[in-house]
């Protein structure tokens, strides 16, 4: 099977600072993977990467067989073929809900407004707020506002979901309905890359937990075996930490 993402000796510099350091990732399609890691260890930075965000100067990365090159025709494809959540939503605060939704499917993938608004509705139902659609995202909580990030980039039709820490910069109340939307995508078999440190979700969800620091790839490991017995000394020291 092909792989959804496919990452093969990648490397990274921001200046003098080597942030990724021959990093090696394949992510199959379908499969669910949690990278968690110390702060300032090239989480973000790598999911940056695989849709183009930032640049990287060797090394290559594949989505769905297209090379991720910033400059290339393919960029914009790619992208549409990757979803990404960041911990703060990016909404456009001057749209409606349903107008955040139905943007790109419109320009980017040319839907008629009609048909891209119900399939905006489709993925707000999905997220449980279809009742949001008319309010601005100012007017709702910010749980509520990362669903609203999730159904937008659904209506995309990704291929492939990227999550980078989604719930942390949300109060405690607000991370079960976030995480339960992520579930429930997890359950219907989306592929999925998550910055995560909910370690409950990733003991639920994932079929793989990617241990990161310093800018490598440390140890990966299926949750059971991760949590139980993490092989690396810095592993235990950062599941020590979290406890
Ligand atoms: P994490 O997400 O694991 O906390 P990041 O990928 O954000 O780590 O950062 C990895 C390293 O790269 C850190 O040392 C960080 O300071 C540095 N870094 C991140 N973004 C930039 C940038 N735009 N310019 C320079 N350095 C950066
Ligand atoms: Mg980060």
């Amino acid at each position: 099977m092909e792989a959804a993402v496919d990452i093969r000796n990648l490397d990274k510099w921001f200046g003098k600072l080597h942030v990724l350091k021959g990093i090696n990732l394949g992510v199959a399609s379908g499969e669910r993977i949690v990278v968690c890691g110390p702060s300032g260890s090239g989480k973000s930075t790598l999911i940056r990467c695989i849709n183009g965000l930032e640049e990287y100067q060797a090394g290559s990365i594949d989505v769905d067989g297209m090379r991720v090159q910033k400059k290339s025709k393919t960029i914009t494809a790619i992208r549409s073929e990757v979803g990404m959540v960041f911990q703060h939503f990016n909404l456009f605060p001057h749209l409606t809900v349903l107008e955040n939704c139905t943007l790109a499917p419109v320009y980017v993938r040319g839907l008629k407004p009609k048909e891209a608004e119900d399939l905006a509705m489709h993925f707000l139902a999905k997220v449980k707020i279809p009742e949001q659609a008319r309010k601005y995202p100012g007017q709702l909580s910010g749980g509520q506002q990362q669903r609203v990030a999730i159904a937008r980039s659904l209506c995309m039709r990704p291929r492939i979901m990227l999550f980078d820490e989604p719930t942390s910069a949300l109060d405690p109340e607000m991370i079960k309905e976030v995480l339960d939307t992520m579930i429930a995508l997890a359950t219907e078999g989306m592929t999925m890359l998550c910055v995560t440190h909910e370690m409950g979700f990733a003991r639920k969800v994932a079929d793989r937990i990617v241990f990161m620091d310093h800018g490598e790839i440390v140890e990966q490991a299926p949750p059971a075996e991760f949590f139980t017995s993490p092989a690396s000394a810095r592993a235990r020291q950062f599941l020590d930490q979290l406890l």
